[in-house]
């Protein structure tokens, strides 16, 4: 029997309605910017297995890196233990974040990277006997499915059954450049109504959302607003770190710095599971005190492993290399030119871009999981490019290692798909 159908049997996937979605692609090996099925048929990671294998599937290097770290140190505790690739992935990492970022927390995925975000701000004011139990958060943002990354989220489809038991949060419009003076007048009502802890946001473009990019100016004014009352504010960069958008991170395109922020995908090139909390030394100083229950008591049982450590330090000098930084160049100037060929035909609204992130939104209606994007994800996948619309959105975010006559199929194709639709 194929695997496709002893899947069948006993697993239960994720983001799935399995009554009207029984098959899942069985996948048997990856290497590059390809992904071979179990019948070998081939498909290239238009959008990098959810944007974590950017260098790469089965990077040689990264896999090295890993193997070596696994016959020096498996697995140890991290609270009692530290070890050479924390340490050593901490220095690395403060290098590269932006400016004032001075801890690194260690999480096992994107989630929970928002979770203890929004928990070290809320204890930050607890430590300093001050009780703030609110937040600001974008409307269609998304941060995760645990019960404080939903609560920050804008997406119901995620979140509809669990709506009464999250967390209070208030919500504000994406800055475009000419709204932000009522998105400062909104944001003075709620820090004159509500005791506000923080805010949290996907800096300069909302993944889930439809890769949808806002007005880095616009979100300047927020954060300066923030920071002038005191509410926390926590990027989460768990889409956008790593290159995507042509720099290290979203926030480095933005003058106001966060003092909080959440990482993960790339962070370990797609090899293993891992996320980081980083704030600043504000932060960590507000948990420091001669009472044990002011400091920071969440853990997760896999904290700082070495091995996914190794790999993201790994990640990192691959990140930093001149030959990775000349593809992110060359990958974007690509899509401009894409961009502007395919922006004029009639059936696509509107594209966009920012960095190796290219998105078009077709001229259809919005339907995030409807017919349309059944009829999309198929065509793509017959024509062996795997694509993940969000409805009537399709976008790309190709491994820094593509080469351009895949990128040039994965634009054919999207071009095809246009007479179908
Ligand atoms: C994917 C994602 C998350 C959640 O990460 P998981 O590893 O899936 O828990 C949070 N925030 C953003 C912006 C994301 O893209």
């Amino acid at each position: 029997m194929s695997l496709k159908e002893r899947d069948k049997k006993h697993l239960w996937h994720p983001l799935k309605q399995h009554q009207l979605q029984p098959e899942s692609v069985a996948i048997v090996k990856a290497k590059g910017c390809i992904l071979i099925d179990e019948d070998g048929n081939e498909y290239i990671d238009a959008i990098s297995s959810w944007y974590t294998s950017m260098f790469g599937h089965c990077n040689d290097y990264i896999i090295e890196k890993a193997y070596q770290q696994m016959q020096q140190l498996d697995q140890v505790m991290f609270s009692d233990f530290t070890h050479q690739p924390a340490v050593e992935l901490s220095e690395e990492l403060i290098k590269i974040l932006p400016k004032g970022q001075n801890k690194i927390f260690f999480n096992d995925n994107g989630s929970t990277a928002v979770e203890a975000g929004i928990k070290m701000a809320l204890q930050y004011y607890f430590n300093r006997d001050e009780k703030r139990s609110v937040f600001i958060a974008f409307e269609d943002g998304f941060h995760g499915d645990t019960f404080g990354a939903m609560s920050v989220s804008g997406l119901s489809v995620y979140n509809g059954p669990f709506e009464e038991f999250l967390i209070d949060v208030k919500r504000i419009p994406t800055p475009d450049g000419n709204n932000h003076i009522d998105i400062l007048k909104q944001l003075q009502l709620f820090t004159s109504t509500y005791k506000i802890a923080g805010f949290i946001y996907e800096p300069l473009i909302q993944g889930a959302a439809g890769m949808k990019i806002h007005n880095a100016e616009g979100l300047n004014e927020i954060l300066k607003f923030c920071k002038a009352n005191h509410i926390l504010t926590i990027a989460d960069e768990v889409m956008t770190g790593f290159g995507k958008t042509g720099k290290h991170f979203a926030s480095d395109y933005i003058d106001t710095k966060p003092d909080i922020i959440c990482l993960s995908k790339a962070l370990t090139a797609g090899l293993i599971p891992m996320a980081i909390t980083s704030c600043t030394q504000n932060i960590y100083e507000a948990f420091l005190s001669n009472e044990m229950a002011k400091g920071f008591f969440h853990c997760h049982t896999y904290s700082g492993n070495p091995i996914a450590c190794a790999t993201a330090i790994a990640a990192i000098e691959l990140l930093q290399s001149k030959n990775i930084q000349d593809n992110i160049k060359v990958i974007a100037k690509s899509h401009k030119v894409f961009s502007d060929l395919i922006k004029i035909h009639p059936k696509v609204k509107s594209t966009r871009q920012i960095g190796v992130i290219f998105t078009l939104d077709l001229n259809t209606k919005m339907e995030r999981y409807g017919d349309l994007r059944d009829k999309l994800l198929k065509f793509f996948m017959d024509r062996g490019v795997f694509l993940r619309p969000l409805g009537n959105t399709i976008y790309i975010q190709v491994p820094y290692t593509i080469s351009k006559s895949e990128l040039q199929k994965i634009y054919d194709t999207i071009e095809d798909v246009l007479e179908i639709v």
